[in-house]
Protein backbone atom coordinates (compact mmCIF):
# COMPACT_ATOMS: atom_id res chain seq x y z
CA UNK A 1 0.00 0.00 0.00
CA UNK A 2 1.66 3.14 -0.82
CA UNK A 3 0.69 5.81 2.16
CA UNK A 4 1.26 9.37 2.24
CA UNK A 5 4.62 10.85 3.10
CA UNK A 6 2.12 12.50 5.43
CA UNK A 7 1.52 9.60 8.00
CA UNK A 8 4.27 7.81 7.12
CA UNK A 9 6.39 10.88 9.30
CA UNK A 10 4.28 10.32 11.64
CA UNK A 11 5.57 8.58 15.14
CA UNK A 12 3.52 5.87 17.09
CA UNK A 13 2.00 7.11 20.63
CA UNK A 14 4.89 5.88 22.93
CA UNK A 15 2.84 6.13 25.69
CA UNK A 16 0.23 3.66 23.73
CA UNK A 17 3.15 1.35 22.63
CA UNK A 18 4.41 1.01 26.44
CA UNK A 19 0.79 0.21 27.60
CA UNK A 20 0.18 -2.69 25.06
CA UNK A 21 3.20 -4.20 25.89
CA UNK A 22 2.57 -4.36 29.67
CA UNK A 23 -0.86 -5.47 28.35
CA UNK A 24 0.39 -8.13 26.61
CA UNK A 25 2.78 -9.07 29.43
CA UNK A 26 -0.18 -9.24 31.36
CA UNK A 27 -1.94 -11.47 29.80
CA UNK A 28 0.55 -13.87 29.97
CA UNK A 29 -0.43 -14.21 33.62
CA UNK A 30 2.70 -11.57 34.42
CA UNK A 31 1.53 -9.15 37.68
CA UNK A 32 2.45 -6.03 36.08
CA UNK A 33 2.76 -2.56 38.07
CA UNK A 34 1.19 0.00 35.13
CA UNK A 35 2.99 3.87 35.30
CA UNK A 36 1.91 4.21 32.33
CA UNK A 37 -1.55 5.49 31.67
CA UNK A 38 -2.28 8.85 31.26
CA UNK A 39 -5.70 8.49 32.55
CA UNK A 40 -7.82 8.46 35.94
CA UNK A 41 -8.36 5.06 37.16
CA UNK A 42 -11.75 6.02 38.42
CA UNK A 43 -14.91 5.66 36.74
CA UNK A 44 -17.14 8.75 35.72
CA UNK A 45 -19.14 10.06 38.60
CA UNK A 46 -22.79 8.65 38.72
CA UNK A 47 -24.59 11.69 38.16
CA UNK A 48 -22.62 12.31 35.08
CA UNK A 49 -23.67 8.73 33.42
CA UNK A 50 -27.45 9.35 34.38
CA UNK A 51 -27.34 12.59 32.17
CA UNK A 52 -25.75 10.77 29.47
CA UNK A 53 -28.25 8.04 30.02
CA UNK A 54 -31.41 9.92 30.20
CA UNK A 55 -30.35 11.67 27.15
CA UNK A 56 -30.24 8.56 24.99
CA UNK A 57 -33.53 7.52 26.72
CA UNK A 58 -35.03 10.77 25.58
CA UNK A 59 -34.11 10.46 21.62
CA UNK A 60 -30.87 12.45 21.44
CA UNK A 61 -29.35 10.24 18.67
CA UNK A 62 -28.76 12.07 15.70
CA UNK A 63 -26.45 14.60 15.06
CA UNK A 64 -25.72 17.16 17.47
CA UNK A 65 -26.53 20.62 15.88
CA UNK A 66 -24.53 22.77 15.10
CA UNK A 67 -21.49 20.53 14.96
CA UNK A 68 -18.95 22.95 16.64
CA UNK A 69 -21.93 21.81 20.12
CA UNK A 70 -25.28 22.45 21.27
CA UNK A 71 -26.29 25.71 22.79
CA UNK A 72 -26.51 23.83 26.30
CA UNK A 73 -23.23 22.55 26.07
CA UNK A 74 -21.64 25.83 24.94
CA UNK A 75 -23.10 27.91 27.80
CA UNK A 76 -22.00 25.09 30.40
CA UNK A 77 -18.53 26.08 29.24
CA UNK A 78 -19.11 29.55 29.26
CA UNK A 79 -19.98 29.28 32.59
CA UNK A 80 -17.30 26.73 34.01
CA UNK A 81 -14.63 29.18 32.27
CA UNK A 82 -16.15 32.05 34.43
CA UNK A 83 -16.78 30.69 37.28
CA UNK A 84 -13.62 28.66 37.67
CA UNK A 85 -10.94 30.26 35.34
CA UNK A 86 -12.46 34.09 36.11
CA UNK A 87 -12.62 34.20 32.05
CA UNK A 88 -15.80 35.45 29.81
CA UNK A 89 -16.20 34.15 26.87
CA UNK A 90 -19.66 34.24 24.73
CA UNK A 91 -20.74 30.90 23.67
CA UNK A 92 -19.97 32.11 20.06
CA UNK A 93 -16.06 32.22 20.95
CA UNK A 94 -16.82 28.29 22.11
CA UNK A 95 -16.05 25.16 19.99
CA UNK A 96 -17.04 21.83 21.58
CA UNK A 97 -14.34 18.84 20.29
CA UNK A 98 -13.71 15.08 20.07
CA UNK A 99 -11.50 15.11 23.38
CA UNK A 100 -8.94 17.93 24.10
CA UNK A 101 -7.15 16.12 21.06
CA UNK A 102 -9.33 17.57 18.39
CA UNK A 103 -9.27 20.71 19.93
CA UNK A 104 -5.59 21.21 19.47
CA UNK A 105 -5.55 19.44 15.97
CA UNK A 106 -8.29 22.13 14.77
CA UNK A 107 -6.23 24.48 16.01
CA UNK A 108 -2.93 23.92 14.50
CA UNK A 109 -4.33 23.12 10.97
CA UNK A 110 -6.52 26.61 11.57
CA UNK A 111 -3.80 28.94 12.44
CA UNK A 112 -0.67 26.78 10.53
CA UNK A 113 0.35 27.46 6.92
CA UNK A 114 3.39 25.64 5.56
CA UNK A 115 6.72 26.60 7.48
CA UNK A 116 5.15 28.56 10.36
CA UNK A 117 6.76 28.21 13.30
CA UNK A 118 5.11 26.84 17.05
CA UNK A 119 7.30 27.16 19.80
CA UNK A 120 7.19 24.00 22.21
CA UNK A 121 8.49 23.89 25.82
CA UNK A 122 9.74 20.31 26.41
CA UNK A 123 8.91 17.96 28.30
CA UNK A 124 5.77 18.43 26.08
CA UNK A 125 2.77 16.18 25.60
CA UNK A 126 3.71 13.47 22.96
CA UNK A 127 1.24 15.22 20.53
CA UNK A 128 1.83 18.55 19.97
CA UNK A 129 4.96 18.38 17.91
CA UNK A 130 3.10 15.85 15.55
CA UNK A 131 0.17 17.75 15.04
CA UNK A 132 1.82 20.88 14.33
CA UNK A 133 3.68 19.02 11.50
CA UNK A 134 0.45 17.20 10.45
CA UNK A 135 -0.84 20.61 9.83
CA UNK A 136 2.55 21.69 7.74
CA UNK A 137 4.02 23.71 11.19
CA UNK A 138 7.55 23.14 12.38
CA UNK A 139 7.58 22.58 15.87
CA UNK A 140 10.89 24.83 17.85
CA UNK A 141 11.10 23.36 20.95
CA UNK A 142 12.68 24.87 24.03
CA UNK A 143 13.88 22.92 26.72
CA UNK A 144 12.43 23.34 30.21
CA UNK A 145 15.29 22.59 32.45
CA UNK A 146 15.39 19.87 35.62
CA UNK A 147 17.10 22.80 37.28
CA UNK A 148 14.73 25.55 36.50
CA UNK A 149 11.22 23.08 37.05
CA UNK A 150 10.98 22.53 33.81
CA UNK A 151 9.53 25.91 33.43
CA UNK A 152 10.98 27.82 30.46
CA UNK A 153 12.72 31.07 30.77
CA UNK A 154 11.55 34.53 29.10
CA UNK A 155 15.04 34.47 28.03
CA UNK A 156 14.15 30.87 26.47
CA UNK A 157 11.19 31.73 25.10
CA UNK A 158 12.55 35.35 23.52
CA UNK A 159 15.19 33.45 22.14
CA UNK A 160 12.90 30.91 20.38
CA UNK A 161 11.10 33.77 18.33
CA UNK A 162 11.71 34.69 14.53
CA UNK A 163 9.43 36.41 11.83
CA UNK A 164 8.01 32.25 11.33
CA UNK A 165 6.60 32.30 14.75
CA UNK A 166 2.74 32.43 14.71
CA UNK A 167 1.95 30.37 17.93
CA UNK A 168 3.46 28.98 21.42
CA UNK A 169 2.34 26.05 22.99
CA UNK A 170 1.70 26.40 26.99
CA UNK A 171 0.71 23.10 29.03
CA UNK A 172 0.03 23.89 32.60
CA UNK A 173 0.01 21.95 34.85
CA UNK A 174 1.91 19.38 32.28
CA UNK A 175 2.03 16.34 31.26
CA UNK A 176 4.54 14.59 31.75
CA UNK A 177 6.18 16.43 34.49
CA UNK A 178 3.04 18.02 36.43
CA UNK A 179 4.84 21.58 36.45
CA UNK A 180 3.26 24.80 36.65
CA UNK A 181 4.10 28.22 36.40
CA UNK A 182 3.22 31.26 39.33
CA UNK A 183 1.44 34.12 38.61
CA UNK A 184 4.72 36.15 38.70
CA UNK A 185 6.02 33.40 35.91
CA UNK A 186 3.32 33.72 33.72
CA UNK A 187 3.22 37.74 33.49
CA UNK A 188 7.19 37.74 32.55
CA UNK A 189 6.63 34.82 29.69
CA UNK A 190 3.35 37.46 28.83
CA UNK A 191 5.75 40.59 28.67
CA UNK A 192 7.80 38.78 26.42
CA UNK A 193 4.75 38.28 24.04
CA UNK A 194 3.77 41.85 24.21
CA UNK A 195 2.86 43.54 21.21
CA UNK A 196 3.42 40.49 18.99
CA UNK A 197 1.32 38.28 16.42
CA UNK A 198 1.70 35.39 18.16
CA UNK A 199 -1.29 33.08 19.63
CA UNK A 200 -0.80 31.39 22.94
CA UNK A 201 -2.36 27.68 22.91
CA UNK A 202 -2.78 27.57 26.17
CA UNK A 203 -3.76 23.61 27.03
CA UNK A 204 -5.19 23.93 30.43
CA UNK A 205 -6.53 20.41 30.70
CA UNK A 206 -5.25 19.63 34.27
CA UNK A 207 -6.26 23.09 35.58
CA UNK A 208 -8.61 21.33 38.40
CA UNK A 209 -5.59 19.34 39.67
CA UNK A 210 -3.61 21.28 41.17
CA UNK A 211 -1.85 20.72 44.73
CA UNK A 212 -0.48 22.56 48.34
CA UNK A 213 0.05 25.69 47.82
CA UNK A 214 -0.42 25.85 44.09
CA UNK A 215 -2.97 27.97 42.21
CA UNK A 216 -3.96 27.85 38.35
CA UNK A 217 -4.53 31.20 36.84
CA UNK A 218 -5.18 30.81 33.55
CA UNK A 219 -3.33 32.66 30.65
CA UNK A 220 -6.16 34.20 29.21
CA UNK A 221 -6.53 36.37 32.45
CA UNK A 222 -3.41 37.51 32.31
CA UNK A 223 -4.13 40.87 30.35
CA UNK A 224 -6.50 42.17 27.76
CA UNK A 225 -3.47 41.74 25.33
CA UNK A 226 -3.28 37.86 26.35
CA UNK A 227 -7.02 37.32 26.33
CA UNK A 228 -6.88 38.87 22.63
CA UNK A 229 -4.43 36.56 21.71
CA UNK A 230 -5.32 32.83 23.77
CA UNK A 231 -7.07 29.91 22.75
CA UNK A 232 -7.89 28.45 26.14
CA UNK A 233 -8.10 24.81 25.53
CA UNK A 234 -9.67 22.46 28.10
CA UNK A 235 -11.86 19.00 28.25
CA UNK A 236 -13.81 17.23 30.78
CA UNK A 237 -11.76 14.20 29.80
CA UNK A 238 -8.84 14.35 33.15
CA UNK A 239 -10.75 16.17 35.46
CA UNK A 240 -14.34 14.56 35.45
CA UNK A 241 -12.88 10.70 34.94
CA UNK A 242 -14.15 11.30 31.31
CA UNK A 243 -11.13 10.43 28.82
CA UNK A 244 -13.28 7.77 26.90
CA UNK A 245 -16.31 10.15 26.22
CA UNK A 246 -14.09 12.65 24.16
CA UNK A 247 -15.27 15.95 25.00
CA UNK A 248 -12.50 18.67 25.20
CA UNK A 249 -13.31 22.37 24.41
CA UNK A 250 -12.15 25.57 23.29
CA UNK A 251 -12.77 29.06 23.86
CA UNK A 252 -10.62 32.43 21.79
CA UNK A 253 -11.13 34.39 19.35
CA UNK A 254 -14.55 34.22 17.61
CA UNK A 255 -12.44 34.22 13.95
CA UNK A 256 -10.68 31.26 14.70
CA UNK A 257 -13.42 29.48 16.63
CA UNK A 258 -15.05 29.88 13.25
CA UNK A 259 -12.30 28.26 11.42
CA UNK A 260 -12.30 25.30 13.93
CA UNK A 261 -16.18 24.66 13.34
CA UNK A 262 -15.60 24.94 9.07
CA UNK A 263 -12.70 22.28 9.75
CA UNK A 264 -14.88 20.55 12.03
CA UNK A 265 -17.89 20.48 10.29
CA UNK A 266 -16.17 18.20 7.52
CA UNK A 267 -14.38 15.89 8.88
CA UNK A 268 -15.32 14.61 12.63
CA UNK A 269 -18.52 16.80 12.48
CA UNK A 270 -18.21 17.35 16.01
CA UNK A 271 -18.39 15.31 19.78
CA UNK A 272 -21.32 12.67 20.10
CA UNK A 273 -24.64 14.44 20.88
CA UNK A 274 -26.11 12.39 23.84
CA UNK A 275 -22.66 12.14 25.46
CA UNK A 276 -23.06 16.56 25.53
CA UNK A 277 -25.70 16.01 27.93
CA UNK A 278 -22.86 14.26 30.21
CA UNK A 279 -20.32 17.30 29.68
CA UNK A 280 -23.29 19.58 30.59
CA UNK A 281 -24.16 17.55 33.71
CA UNK A 282 -20.04 17.43 34.55
CA UNK A 283 -19.63 20.83 34.77
CA UNK A 284 -22.80 22.69 35.87
CA UNK A 285 -23.47 19.32 38.73
CA UNK A 286 -21.89 18.88 42.25
CA UNK A 287 -18.34 19.21 42.12
CA UNK A 288 -17.51 17.39 45.33
CA UNK A 289 -16.90 14.27 42.97
CA UNK A 290 -13.74 16.44 41.57
CA UNK A 291 -11.95 17.58 45.02
CA UNK A 292 -12.44 13.79 45.94
CA UNK A 293 -10.45 12.58 43.17
CA UNK A 294 -8.16 15.54 43.55
CA UNK A 295 -7.69 14.38 47.50
CA UNK A 296 -6.74 11.07 46.53
CA UNK A 297 -4.26 12.35 43.85
CA UNK A 298 -2.90 14.52 46.19
CA UNK A 299 -2.20 11.61 48.50
CA UNK A 300 -0.72 9.71 45.77
CA UNK A 301 1.77 11.99 44.52
CA UNK A 302 3.18 12.79 47.99
CA UNK A 303 3.90 9.19 48.28
CA UNK A 304 5.10 8.60 45.03
CA UNK A 305 7.37 11.58 44.83
CA UNK A 306 8.66 10.90 48.46
CA UNK A 307 9.38 7.26 47.45
CA UNK A 308 10.98 8.49 44.20
CA UNK A 309 13.13 10.89 45.59
CA UNK A 310 14.68 8.19 48.41
CA UNK A 311 16.27 6.09 45.64
CA UNK A 312 19.65 6.38 45.23
CA UNK A 313 20.65 8.25 41.98
CA UNK A 314 17.25 9.33 41.27
CA UNK A 315 16.03 13.09 41.50
CA UNK A 316 12.12 14.27 40.72
CA UNK A 317 10.80 18.04 40.36
CA UNK A 318 7.67 17.94 42.96
CA UNK A 319 4.70 18.30 40.50
CA UNK A 320 2.43 20.71 41.08
CA UNK A 321 -0.74 19.49 39.37
CA UNK A 322 -1.52 16.72 36.82
CA UNK A 323 -1.27 13.31 37.88
CA UNK A 324 2.54 12.69 36.72
CA UNK A 325 6.19 12.36 38.12
CA UNK A 326 8.71 12.45 35.69
CA UNK A 327 12.25 11.26 37.57
CA UNK A 328 15.45 11.80 36.65
CA UNK A 329 17.11 8.02 35.91
CA UNK A 330 20.00 9.05 33.91
CA UNK A 331 22.08 8.27 37.04
CA UNK A 332 21.14 4.09 36.86
CA UNK A 333 21.83 3.95 33.07
CA UNK A 334 25.40 2.82 32.89
CA UNK A 335 24.81 0.59 36.25
CA UNK A 336 22.03 -0.88 34.39
CA UNK A 337 23.55 -1.04 30.77
CA UNK A 338 21.17 0.73 29.23
CA UNK A 339 21.54 4.13 26.83
CA UNK A 340 18.41 5.61 26.88
CA UNK A 341 15.25 5.79 28.64
CA UNK A 342 13.43 3.65 25.70
CA UNK A 343 15.93 0.85 26.77
CA UNK A 344 15.30 1.71 31.10
CA UNK A 345 11.69 1.14 30.29
CA UNK A 346 12.02 -1.78 28.15
CA UNK A 347 14.56 -3.49 30.80
CA UNK A 348 12.06 -2.16 33.63
CA UNK A 349 9.18 -3.43 31.95
CA UNK A 350 10.95 -7.04 31.11
CA UNK A 351 12.87 -7.29 34.39
CA UNK A 352 10.72 -5.43 36.56
CA UNK A 353 7.59 -5.99 35.89
CA UNK A 354 7.09 -2.18 35.93
CA UNK A 355 5.62 -0.11 33.17
CA UNK A 356 6.46 3.42 32.61
CA UNK A 357 6.84 5.72 29.77
CA UNK A 358 10.14 6.78 28.34
CA UNK A 359 11.22 10.35 28.49
CA UNK A 360 12.36 10.40 24.99
CA UNK A 361 8.68 10.42 23.99
CA UNK A 362 7.97 13.96 25.59
CA UNK A 363 11.47 15.08 24.46
CA UNK A 364 13.96 13.89 27.04
CA UNK A 365 15.46 11.06 27.27
CA UNK A 366 16.90 11.59 30.63
CA UNK A 367 13.75 11.10 32.70
CA UNK A 368 10.87 8.84 32.19
CA UNK A 369 6.61 8.94 33.10
CA UNK A 370 5.19 7.46 35.93
CA UNK A 371 1.25 8.57 36.29
CA UNK A 372 -0.18 7.99 40.08
CA UNK A 373 -4.07 7.59 38.16
CA UNK A 374 -2.90 4.01 40.07
CA UNK A 375 -3.74 2.85 43.62
CA UNK A 376 -1.77 3.49 46.92
CA UNK A 377 -0.84 -0.35 47.14
CA UNK A 378 0.13 -0.87 43.54
CA UNK A 379 2.42 3.18 44.03
CA UNK A 380 4.05 1.61 46.77
CA UNK A 381 4.54 -2.44 45.26
CA UNK A 382 5.53 -0.31 42.14
CA UNK A 383 8.27 1.91 43.83
CA UNK A 384 9.76 -1.42 45.82
CA UNK A 385 10.39 -2.95 42.68
CA UNK A 386 11.84 0.06 40.51
CA UNK A 387 14.34 0.19 44.12
CA UNK A 388 15.32 -3.23 43.61
CA UNK A 389 15.66 -3.05 39.85
CA UNK A 390 17.83 0.08 39.83
CA UNK A 391 19.68 -1.31 43.30
CA UNK A 392 18.97 1.81 44.94
N1 LIG B 1 -3.31 17.86 26.34
C1 LIG B 1 -2.62 17.26 27.31
C2 LIG B 1 -1.54 18.00 28.00
C3 LIG B 1 -2.90 15.93 27.65
O1 LIG B 1 -2.20 15.33 28.63
C4 LIG B 1 -3.92 15.25 26.97
C5 LIG B 1 -4.21 13.83 27.25
O2 LIG B 1 -3.39 13.07 27.70
C6 LIG B 1 -4.64 15.93 25.98
C7 LIG B 1 -4.30 17.22 25.69
C8 LIG B 1 -5.77 15.28 25.22
O3 LIG B 1 -6.87 15.08 26.03
P1 LIG B 1 -8.15 14.30 25.52
O4 LIG B 1 -8.06 12.92 26.06
O5 LIG B 1 -9.30 15.08 26.09
O6 LIG B 1 -8.16 14.32 24.03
Amino acid sequence: MRLSDRVQQLSESATMAVTGRAKALQASGVDVISFGAGQPDFVTPRHIVLAAQKALDEGHTGYAVPPSGLAATKQAVCDKLRSRNNLEYDPSQIIITVGGKEALFLAFLAMLNEGDEVIVPAPYWVSFPEQISLAGGRAVVVNGEERHGFRITPGQLGDAITERTRAVVLNYPANPTGHSYSPAQLRELADVLAGRDIIVLADEMYDQLIYGEHEHVSWATLSEETYGKTLTLNAVSKTYAMTGWRLGYAAGPTDLIKAMAKLQSQSTNGTVNFCQHGLVAALNGDQECVEEMRLEYDQRRKIMYAGLCALDGVSCVEPAGAFYCFPNMSATYARLGVRTSVEFAEKLLEEGHVAVVPGLAFGNDLHVRLSYAVTEERIREGLSRLGKFIGA
